[in-house]
């Protein structure tokens, strides 16, 4: 033991001459152009910054019926899309998160990212083959429309519905016919996604599961995370501010019921919403959640 502490104390008294000499000071970060971040619903979002526009998940439809054939929505589209789009990234196939993707690609020329499955329903849905974009996991694509922007595709898992039996999960087939119904929008893998634009990277998971060694180092300042069903997964929370280096701020996603209409009021923060805040106070005290109403923007310092 004393050999051990002696060694100890040598490096210790080491150290200072080794790094003596004076060290250059950090360049200043670069300056971040103004974001905004609205709330869809479901797990819908959209991100502006500068000309640049991405959607996530994008969902306004809100059908009551799962059983019969799904149409989209094409008023509630209209009164709630944006004019122009980049980009709608597609964190999985299930009819809450894919269905009215392809008519916002058609309306607003914006290229439509997600896995086979998604490519399948878009081109079904007449969206030309120059505006999707099919992901297999693990991609860092780099965009140079709307000055500049990039998106990771992080593989991931789907939050356990069915109380872990059921996950809906399998593939769109090639020859899809539409309209389909709730069964026939299979999950086709689940991905989140980091997007990087005007300094910011911007965190979303779409459903609440991840795979750790996926995220782990990833160092967002903004992370929207799906709330629904964690209860299901292990220390869920403060396993993923833990691996996301506890981001200063982050959105609760994917909490509302997705079966009725949008509400035209924000209602109150539920009892889970309210451990979800605790949770995240309790394992990551500096980071500060913000429960989003639908169809608020949000400037993001
Ligand atoms: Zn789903």
């Amino acid at each position: 033991m004393l050999r051990v502490s002696c060694l100890l104390v040598l490096v210790a008294c080491a150290s200072p001459k080794e790094t003596a000499a004076p060290q250059p000071s950090p360049a200043p970060p670069a300056p971040r152009t103004p974001m905004a971040l609205t709330y869809l619903g479901v797990a819908g979002w959209q991100l502006d910054v500068g000309e640049l526009t991405v959607l996530v998940d994008p969902y306004f439809s809100r059908p009551a019926d799962f059983e019969r054939p799904i149409v989209p929505d094409e008023a509630a589209i209209a009164a709630r899309a944006p004019a122009k789009a980049n980009l709608i990234a597609i964190g999985h196939s299930h009819v809450d998160h894919l269905l009215d993707a392809p008519a916002i690609a058609k309306r607003t020329g914006a290229q439509l990212l997600g896995s086979l499955s998604t490519t399948r329903i878009g081109r079904a849905s007449g969206v030309p083959d120059d505006q999707l974009i099919t992901i297999q996991g693990g991609e860092d694509f780099a965009f140079d429309e709307a000055g500049g922007y990039s998106v990771r595709v992080i593989p991931s898992l789907h939050s356990a519905i069915g109380d872990k039996h059921d996950a809906l999960d399998g593939e769109v087939p090639p020859d899809v016919a539409l309209p389909t119904n709730f069964a026939g929008y299979p999950m086709g893998g689940a991905y989140a996604y980091l997007v990087r634009a005007g300094g910011h990277e911007v965190f979303f998971l779409s459903t609440a599961n991840f795979i750790e060694r996926e995220v782990e180092g990833l160092r967002p300042d903004v992370a929207v995370i799906a709330t629904g069903l964690r209860q299901h997964i292990h220390d869920y929370t403060c396993r993923l501010m833990r691996a996301l280096g506890n981001p200063p701020l982050v959105y609760a996603n994917h909490f509302d019921d997705w079966r009725v209409p949008a509400p035209t009021t924000p209602p109150p923060v539920s009892d889970d919403l309210n451990a979800f805040i605790a949770e995240v106070g309790r394992c990551s005290p500096g980071t500060r959640v913000v429960i989003p109403s639908h169809f608020q923007k949000m400037q993001v310092p």
